[in-house]
């Protein structure tokens, strides 16, 4: 028999429930996931003044309220934790944590995101504030288990010049844990064409890219990124939809879509969680991947955005899967590693299969 027909098609009888389900991380921005106990904990140390003084109200300063209707607004919810990662000290700390927080959420894989030039106010360099994130990430492996890997981000509104330094520390860091480069920002004021010399660049380099697209434009810019920079994955892409032409053309060329459906309502890359194009895009046979992208601002955490595709858009244990083995799939890291990560997070879900099944 089948063990999938025998556990019908739902996720309710399963053993492992969402959060003990192994998960793969994608896209996850580091200063958008930084706990607001660490806020308080470095202003104090640094001498940093905040708005608010008990975690209660911090909070609302980290995190977008319910309401938010614009990429603007959810933006500005960067601002205070940027402030407080602008040491060696700071950065490695709040790497450290990004880690250990997903390992929590049985994140078996995850690939960190960070912009190196909104970070070295207090360091002397670029590559220093790589090497401190670099630093936390390895500490919070070796502590948890949990592999990780990092992605340095262009900024879209930073031009060509500044963002070569960013492309070629990404060459420099290729062994030692930067798997990849990311264009991020304003996608309608700064287009796709403007970075082609710095993609270029970056593929020559040997450097996997992925980019920001669909998410505060449209299909054009999904398009663009895919031709003219040759991204190897998308961050988003929700927007992709309004092109049927451009949905098949992704489907084709197996370009995996980082999707992360909060974050995606909350920046109004749609307009309600019921319009959001998971569901069709996952039926389509697109490399849909499931992820928080900024799990403070947004306020989620990995199982949360699992438990919401359960309860809003009826994934069921198959599909869990399917989006768990996407990602590994589309992960930058090296065959020999995700090879063995795909592997344990088989045996664990084939594991649970099989508990579930003798308990009839
Ligand atoms: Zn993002």
């Amino acid at each position: 028999m089948e063990l999938n027909s025998a556990l019908g098609n739902h996720t309710g009888g399963n053993i492992l429930r969402l959060k003990e389900y192994p998960k793969v991380e994608l896209h996850y921005h580091l200063d958008g996931g930084v706990r607001p106990e660490t806020i308080m904990e470095i202003a104090e140390r640094e001498g940093i003044i905040l708005p608010a003084n008990d975690l209660e109200n911090l909070i609302k300063y980290l995190k977008v309220s319910d309401d938010n209707d614009s990429l603007i607004s959810y933006l500005e919810k960067f601002e205070l934790p940027i402030k407080c990662m602008q040491s060696g000290s700071s950065l490695k700390q709040i790497a450290y944590e990004a880690v250990v927080d997903s390992s929590k959420q049985n994140v078996k894989y995850i690939e960190v995101r960070f912009a190196p030039l909104f970070h070295i106010e207090k360091l002397s360099s670029a590559k220093e504030a790589v090497e401190f994130v670099l630093q936390g990430i390895k500490k919070g492996e070796e502590v948890t288990g949990t592999i990780a890997r990092l992605i340095l981000i262009c900024l879209r509104d930073h031009g060509v010049e500044r963002n070569m330094e960013v492309v070629e520390l990404a060459g420099d860091f290729k062994d030692s844990g930067v798997v990849a480069v990311d264009l991020a920002g304003n996608e309608k004021s700064y287009p796709a064409k403007n970075y082609r010399e710095l993609f270029k660049k970056a593929k020559d380099l040997g450097l996997n890219i992925t980019i920001h697209a669909g998410e505060g434009d449209g299909p054009e810019s999904v398009r663009d990124a895919i031709y003219l920079l040759k991204a190897n994955r998308i961050g988003h892409g929700v927007r992709s939809v309004y092109d049927e032409n451009l949905l098949d053309e992704i489907k084709l060329l197996e370009i995996p879509l980082e999707i992360c459906v909060t974050s995606n309502f909350q920046t109004k890359a749609v307009h309600s969680l019921k319009e959001h194009p998971i569901r069709k895009l996952l039926d389509m046979g697109i490399k849909v991947t499931l992820n928080t992208d900024n799990t403070t601002v947004s306020g989620v955490t990995i199982t949360d955005e699992f438990e919401l595709m359960e309860r809003e858009f009826e994934f069921t244990m198959s599909d869990f899967e399917k989006v768990v083995m996407n990602a590994i799939d589309s992960s930058f890291v090296s065959k020999e590693v995700k090879e063995k990560i795909k592997k344990d997070i088989q045996n664990i879900i084939y594991n649970d299969k099989v508990s579930h099944l003798t308990t009839y």
